[in-house]
This record gives structure tokens, sequence and C-alpha cells, in this order.
């Protein structure tokens, strides 16, 4: 084994900080650690070192904002809200609104089940939304999240509350059962200019579904695809990835995506957070985002690479890694960062926009190539306008598509270090911030730091 960095992790057993060294033996990178009490553990990070240093070359600085928590007291991670020794301000606000749901799955990184202890009232989450907007100074991207959001009656009001303060990107994160139901709802939030539903979709097969879910849900997702489809509502499919049940399934469910023009993918390796059973879980043999990229590469026959994927600089690099991609009628993807140097494009753009906004992405690679001769040369002498226009002209796309992988930390590979970047942040009472896999880190024996440490339902505790 060879060092590749130290940093600071958490004990899995304890959740006590205790130093930790990134190995590799040459073709995988690991995390190693030692607790006092609990002796040494190691926890596969990435499965091919070679794409883990290329993903370490798109590490740049972060835009901190305005903290939430002033005084520290025991150090990070154990008074988050954010405080000011967080690196990275808010891209996406990740808003529960409930913790009940319809499902009690198998695996759940919330461990939502019913009856709710958490379901701030319309005055909470004005408070929770206002103190978000003074942190950040403008506002997030968000997503309704739960447990279950679409159970909640208000769902709607809740949307228009989020409007009204300017947030513009709002998506409903949802295991589709009430948009399968009724029709309406599909339609009412489509009306209520809801950005996308991220619809949990694990795999083609019924026993992936009862695996993970507890029940064949396929007829469900199909039902609740259409319903929103036909009220246009964008799609985006989140699948998590367990080793052994669903990581063959990987290029199927894009193709299946597609096919029912979705808007995107985002893979989740699975990430020991919340409620999972003990005997589908090894932290030696597990997937990792390389897993997906060389995956996607292999299931693929080759039409999309492992390179192909960027690491997303907002964050921490290591955490997300996303593929842009256009289709023509044929519905045959085409990579649309082979088009330019993408490493130098993010070097360009990188701190005047986050770069993970689809738009942003395309109007650089616009600029870029409408400067260079090559591409003028494929236009038409006709074709004048913006640089966006000629690259839209220049690609004749049907639709866009992406495919994003987020490999969220849990206890056996959480780095201190890469959490002080985090840009995705739960929004809870009061409109503290804690960092997404922080907020969920989860002990082996079920123990939490912030999750679980709730106020009552609706809200009225005090400010801590
Ligand atoms: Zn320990």
């Amino acid at each position: 084994m060879k060092d590749l960095a130290e940093t600071r992790s958490l004990c899995p057993n304890c959740l006590r900080v205790v130093p930790a060294k990134i190995t590799t033996d040459g073709v995988r990178v690991y995390m190693e650690k030692f607790c006092g009490e609990h002796g040494e553990t190691r926890a596969l990070l990435w499965s091919a070192l070679k794409l883990y240093t290329r993903a370490l070359r798109f590490s740049r600085p972060g835009k901190p904002a305005k903290p939430h928590v002033e005084n520290i007291v025991r150090g990070c991670p154990f008074d988050c809200g954010l405080c000011p020794s967080h690196k990275q301000h808010t891209c996406l606000a990740i808003l529960e609104i409930t913790d009940a749901c319809n499902l009690l799955c198998p695996i759940c990184l919330a461990d939502s089940k019913s009856p709710p202890r958490w379901s701030p009232t319309i005055e909470d989450i004005e408070i929770m939304l206002k103190e978000l907007l003074r942190c950040e100074g403008k506002p997030t991207a968000i997503q309704l999240s739960g447990g279950e959001p679409t159970v909640r009656k208000d769902l709607l009001e809740i949307v228009m509350l989020c409007r009204d303060l300017g947030f513009k990107f709002i998506e409903i994160d949802t295991n589709g059962i009430e948009l399968a139901k009724n029709p309406i709802l599909a339609k009412d939030l489509a009306d209520a200019e809801v950005s996308g539903v991220y619809l949990q979709f694990d795999g083609l097969s019924p026993e992936i579904h009862q695996t993970l879910r507890g029940c064949d849900l396929s007829k469900i997702k199909e039902k609740a695809i259409e319903n929103c489809t036909r009220a246009g509502l964008g799609i985006t499919l989140a699948a998590t990835i367990l080793k052994g049940v669903n990581e063959h399934q990987l290029w199927d469910i894009v193709r299946y995506a597609i096919s029912r023009r979705a808007i995107g993918i985002n893979f989740q390796p699975f990430a020991a957070l919340g409620r999972y059973p003990q005997n589908l879980f090894n932290p030696l043999d597990r997937v990792t985002i390389s897993d997906v990229q060389i995956g996607i590469e292999q299931q693929s026959g080759g039409k999309l690479k492992a390179v192909d994927f960027l690491p997303v600089p907002c964050p921490d690099p290591r955490c997300s890694s996303l593929l842009y991609a256009y289709y023509r009628q044929d519905g045959e993807l085409h990579v649309i960062t082979r088009l330019a140097d993408m490493e130098q494009l993010i070097d360009k753009y990188s701190l005047k926009n986050e770069f993970i906004e689809f738009d942003n992405l395309l109007k650089a690679i616009a600029d870029e190539l409408s400067i260079s001769g090559s591409f003028m040369r494929n236009l038409k002498p006709q074709a004048v306008g913006s640089s966006l226009r000629l690259l839209l002209e220049y690609l004749r796309p049907e639709g866009f598509f992406s495919i994003g992988c987020h490999f969220a930390q849990d206890a056996w590979t959480v780095d201190l270090e890469r959490l002080s970047k985090c840009c995705v942040h739960e929004l809870r009472e009061y409109g503290r911030l804690i960092p997404f896999c922080l907020y969920n880190i989860t002990s082996i024996s079920g123990g939490k730091i912030y999750r679980g440490d709730l106020p009552p339902k609706s809200s009225g505790a005090q400010r801590g």
C-alpha cells in the first residue's frame, strides 16, 4: 500500500474524529483510519486510481457564503450550520418537507417511516428559505424532498412559496407513487412551474425493485413517467446502484431513460447511510464513481467512455461526475464535452459560474467553438447570430441528456477535508444548513450526528 494523502475522518463505530489516510495498491484507492477504541478500518473509495488522479485535477477553490453559525464550540463536523470554516456556498438546498413516506424501503438513507416526526409548517419553511437567501445572497436550486414530499397535501403551496421568494429551480424528489395514481398532481406541478421531478428509478427488473424497495414498482414507475411526460414535467431518473443487485443495468437504464425522453439519469452508488440490510454491504467490495464510469463504457460497447465524465469542480471533484450528451432522432448519444477542451474551459469559467448548470456549459462551449475556425467552417455562411444558436444549429439535437454520478460519503469513507467543500446542503430548522452526507452519516450501530436530532412535529423548537 502506498499513501496518497492524509486527512481526517470519523470512526464508523463511534463517529469520533480520527486521523485517516488515502492509500492505493496501485489499482484501487482506499481510506484507512484508526480509532483508539475501535481499531483500524479500511474501505474502498475509488476502484480506479487513474480516474481518481484525473478527478483531483478538477479541484477549484470555493466561494463561501455568509455563515449561519458564528460560534464554533466543538469544531468540524459537530457544530455545522454552516460555520465560517465551510469553504463552499450552497448550490443545491435539499428541503425535506416531511419524513413520512408511502413506502418502507429496505434501503433508505433518510430512514423514513410513518408516523412523521418532521413536518415543518409553511411558516417554518418561509423562515428557513429566508435565512437561506440571507446566507447565500441569491436563490439557489431547491429539491423538495422527504420522506416522500408528495404525501403532503400542501405541496403546491410550498412550491408557490419557493417561487414567491424568487427560487427558480425547484425539483421534486419522489418515488412516483402519487404521480402514478394522480395525473392531476403532475399537471398541477407543471402549472406551478416546477423545474422537474427527480424520480427514484433503480432498474428494469422486478427483483431489483424488490431488493431495494421491498416491492415491484415497475408499473408504477412507467405510469408516473407517462403522467409527467403528458403534463410536460421534466424527468431526471435517480438510481441507487448496489453491488450484486443492479450494477449490470447502467446502460439499460440510460437507454430506457432516453426512450422515455427523460432529461437525465443520476447514478448514486450505494452509501451506508440510514437504513439498509447489513448483508448487502461490504465496505471493501462496493460500487464507486469509477465503477459507474467504467461500467457505462463497457456496457455501451465503448460508445461512451469513462473519461467522458467530468468531475464536477464545485464541490470536491471526487464527489460527483457528469457526462453531457445530446441525441438526434435515432436516439444515439453524442458527447457534448468532446467538442471542447473541458479542463481548459473549467479553468476559464469555473470561478464566474458554478459550472454545473447545463445552460452555462453549453454557452461556454458555444463561445469557445464559435471563436475556433473549424467550427465556423462547418456552418452555412448565412448562419449568423449568437454562438449558442450556432452551436444548436450545428448539433441539431432532438434532445439533451446528462448522466450524473454522485457518490455520497458514509461513515466508512467520509473525509472532513472533502466535506468542507460540499455544496449540497440539507436546509433545516431556522435555515441551518448541513452538508448532505454529514447530515445523513450513520454509524455501524445506527448512531447519527444530526439526523434524528429533530424538533417536534410542527417545529416550535428553540434555536440552539
Ligand atoms: Zn471509534
